[in-house]
């Protein structure tokens, strides 16, 4: 059967928000528009119980307290608070930052702007597979390290980092330990004790919810963390986070967390089934495809494969009823190969060729079957037009 089209399946990127948040919402807009921090009347007081149901909402699921969280206006804004709000705060202890090559954007660019104000950054590589080596780390932090930023899961190719054990070395050489677990949050089981979290960024538009709107937690004891506001005013949010608490998207990030606590371990399952099914026709169909990270430590819902002989951005063009995103960095001006590839050591040319499916909770059997297909067949006219992969094939048989 054909799905309707065009298919969604880039939900790294963004994701639907899912109906039940809509409508979690929308008396937001309408009656209950007070502003949580007005005291002395009932508009207020309604918007400051819902925040604070939507506070616990986000706390339950990654089994953080209430006051731990800091909502902020998204990732971005929670990556910056953490770095730059541990760098300023702890300046007098040490300057330097422990990081690592696949990091997003949202993470590098602050190290790097950090830097620039006599900052010290280790940026750890990864193996193959996508991973760090934890001896590196080790090896890595020094009597100045002041931070460990660690991705828990990669946004291009869904790698899961070994959290846990990054969160103990931390603890045990003192060093405060945040993560950007926005690709993780909702898929995968996250637990701020277990881990050994201090810091953890969310985004409420990568699990079902709005955009614009996601938190920060701050852990509260063994140890205590302190950050350095990046943003003053009226106190807001323990005065680490000032400005008038966005009140619809807060009770939306809650409701989406709410849910995901309920359905993750049969959503993970069912998407997990879907990936594989993609894969296993991706590769039954087309020679020289070959999948970029680890299939043993990924998200359920991540697929990233390189297919020789065709351009990227071609082949999205090829397939343009399935949304999907290419291994190039349209970030910029020019045509940049991802960076994250790169640091797996995919050639260029690969990297360029790449593809990133993220599925999600309304994809169907039906459209993973009809990408499949349209990838296939398309990979397959791309390489017939190209000269240059059909005199490199080996020529094998026929
Ligand atoms: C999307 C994303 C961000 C940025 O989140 P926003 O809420 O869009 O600012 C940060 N880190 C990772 C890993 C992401 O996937």
């Amino acid at each position: 059967m054909a799905p309707k089209l065009p298919v969604y399946m880039d939900n790294h990127a963004s994701t639907r928000v899912d109906p039940r948040v809509i409508e979690a919402m929308l008396p937001l807009l309408s009656e209950n528009y007070g502003n949580a921090a007005s005291r002395n009347h009932e508009f207020g007081w309604k918007a400051e119980e819902l925040v604070e149901n939507a506070r616990g909402q986000v706390a339950r699921l990654i089994n953080a307290s209430p006051k731990e969280i800091v909502f902020t206006s998204g990732a971005t804004e929670s990556d910056n608070l953490a770095i730059k709000g541990v760098a300023e705060f702890y300046r007098d202890k040490g300057n330097h930052i422990v990081t690592q090559t696949t990091e997003h954007r949202a993470v590098l660019d602050v190290c790097k702007h950090l830097e620039k104000s006599g900052f010290d950054v280790t940026y750890l590589p990864v193996a193959r597979n996508g991973r760090i080596d934890l001896d590196d780390l080790r090896r890595a932090i020094t009597p100045k390290t002041i931070l460990v930023s660690i991705m828990y899961a990669n946004n291009e190719i869904g790698v899961v980092q070994p959290i846990a054990e990054i969160g103990k070395i931390a603890k045990e050489r003192g060093v405060l330990f945040h993560t950007d677990a926005v690709q993780a949050i909702g898929k995968i089981p996250v637990d701020v004790e277990r881990d050994g979290i201090d810091l953890l960024s969310i985004s409420a538009h990568k699990l079902y919810g709005p955009k614009g709107v996601g938190a920060l937690y701050v852990r509260r004891k063994n140890p205590r963390v302190q950050l350095a506001p990046m943003i003053d005013g009226g106190g807001h949010e323990r005065g680490v986070r000032s400005g008038t608490l966005n009140v619809p998207g807060i009770v939306g990030l809650g409701k989406a967390c709410e849910i995901c606590q309920k359905e993750m371990a049969d959503e993970s399952a069912r998407l997990h089934v879907l990936r594989d099914r993609l894969k296993d026709a991706i590769l039954a169909g087309l020679s020289d495809a070959t999948i970029n990270g680890s299939m043993e430590h990924r998200l359920p819902n991540n697929l990233n494969v390189s297919f020789a002989g065709v351009e990227g951005d071609a082949l999205l063009m090829g397939i343009n009823d399935v949304a999907v995103s290419s291994g190039s960095a349209c970030t910029s001006a020019t045509l940049e190969p991802s960076h994250v590839l790169r640091a797996l050591d995919v050639p260029e040319d690969l990297a360029h060729s790449s593809i990133r499916f993220g599925l999600g909770r309304f994809n169907t059997e039906e459209e993973t079957d009809y990408v499949a297909k349209r990838v296939i067949e398309t990979v397959k006219r791309l390489r017939e037009l190209s000269p240059l992969y059909e005199a490199a094939k080996p020529r094998s048989g026929s």
